[in-house]
């Protein structure tokens, strides 16, 4: 395992730091400014931020130069991941298009479509949705029923999506859909990957609101909707491999970033549990509760370790594949560590000043209540162990 980066990283580091010291206000780093912001405004305000930034040439940090991208590799990436995450800077608007989409259409897709679709991404002008998920088909993806009849020199999609994220915001969305009926009764057959415009009469957003009480995800509805056939990504028909190329993209690879914004919740996790009052002493004198804290911790390092070795190896130029299902695993069971551990040193009854320092006990919440899904999106846990034990270990099926 490597530890130092080099000076061309450093160097790009430094410029990083210096661009946000003067482009990303204090307020902006601050959870108080996002607060009274509605879900619309604070949208506006983060995809302003994160096109200026993109027009600095901080954006694509891995993707080549002729597409709009900077040009580096995996540590540039891990350390752009890192320093955003100690900045407090806005998360992406554009999470789908940027670590999902991208990477899956500059493997396989066409120059036109290289073209078309990242720099725009990369700049905020497109949103992109990911339409995979439908009521009867998450784990069991390929059961599917979404169709796109051919019709012309386009295809008419008739189906609905749920889960989707950013769907009241999206410009775009990258779908599955049957193309063909299945050959042989093989379900994985005959469907393809589109490429479909939301602004059209046959495509209908609904929010669906999380327990946060945000709607960062929605329903989308497809009535006699159009693509025209040239918006395939990966071949007709070739769907199923097109989207198992994407899933290993959304898996992630280093999770530098993830590590940086958890070891940041569990020290605000710390300060509260020094100032809750647990029988007339502060929690974090419990010796149960210090040994949840402890162990959170102890993943946290862990967490850490593991994604330098993978960054290592990625430098070197491993393709990681199948193995980025043991990153997810990771990061996202981290988070549920650190997460559990502030519910456990909360308790029912507490007393703690609010406002205080840092996040407040709202944000310190909701942080908690989205750790319960980072274990569910982009599949779930037992099925990336199924994935690990199959293709990485080996193990019989
Ligand atoms: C916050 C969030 C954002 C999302 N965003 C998107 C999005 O943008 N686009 C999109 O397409 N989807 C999105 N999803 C959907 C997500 O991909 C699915 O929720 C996920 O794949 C699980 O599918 P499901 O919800 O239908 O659960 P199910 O597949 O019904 O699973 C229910 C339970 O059964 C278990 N299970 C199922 N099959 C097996 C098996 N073979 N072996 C062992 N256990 C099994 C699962 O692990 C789970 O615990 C999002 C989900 C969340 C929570």
């Amino acid at each position: 395992m490597d530890l130092r980066f080099s000076e061309q990283d450093e160097q790009f580091r430094s410029e990083l730091r210096s661009w946000l010291d003067a482009h990303l206000p204090a307020s902006m780093r601050s959870p108080a400014f996002w607060a009274d912001k509605s879900a619309d405004e604070s949208f506006a305000i983060r995809r302003e931020w994160e096109a200026s930034k993109a027009a600095a040439g901080f954006a694509g940090i891995q993707w080549p130069v002729e597409y709009g991208g900077r040009g580096g590799g995996p540590t540039m990436k891990a350390i752009y991941d890192e320093e955003m995450a100690k900045a407090n800077a806005p998360s992406t608007v554009n999470p789908l298009g940027l670590a999902f989409l991208a990477p899956t259409v500059m493997a396989v897709g066409t120059e036109e479509q290289k073209r078309e679709i990242i720099k725009p991404l990369l700049h905020c002008e497109t949103i992109w949705c990911q339409g995979f998920s439908e009521p009867g088909a998450g784990s069991d993806l390929a059961a599917l029923q979404m169709r796109a009849e051919p019709s012309g020199e386009e295809y008419v999609l008739n189906g609905q999506k749920i889960w989707t994220t950013n769907a009241m915001h999206g410009d775009k969305i990258f779908t599955l859909a049957r193309t063909s009926s299945p050959e042989g009764g093989k379900k994985h057959a005959g469907i393809s990957m589109l490429l479909v415009d939301m602004h059209q009469p046959g495509v209908e957003a609904r929010p669906l609101k999380q327990m946060t009480g945000q709607s960062e995800f929605g329903e989308v509805f497809f009535t006699d909707a159009t693509v025209p056939k040239t918006e395939v990504l990966g071949g007709e028909g070739n769907g199923w491999a097109t989207a198992m190329l994407l899933l290993s993209f959304e898996r992630g690879s280093s999770a530098i970033g993830q590590y940086t914004e958890f070891r940041k919740m569990w020290e605000e996790v710390v300060q509260v549990a020094a100032a809750v009052d647990r029988d007339g002493r502060p929690a974090s004198e419990d010796p149960v509760l210090r040994q949840e804290l402890a162990a959170a911790l102890v993943e946290l390092e862990c967490l850490k370790y593991h994604s330098w070795h993978v960054l290592t190896q990625t430098s070197h130029g491993k393709d990681l594949g199948f193995e980025a299902s043991m990153t997810k695993i990771m990061w996202s069971e981290t988070f549920r560590r650190v997460s559990d551990a502030y519910e456990r040193v909360l308790g029912t009854g507490f007393s703690v000043p609010d406002p205080r320092p840092g996040l407040s006990l709202a944000e310190l919440t909701s942080l908690a209540m989205w750790s319960r899904s980072c274990t569910i999106w982009g599949g779930s846990q037992q099925v990336q162990r199924t994935v690990v034990a199959e293709r990485v270990l080996g193990l019989p099926r």
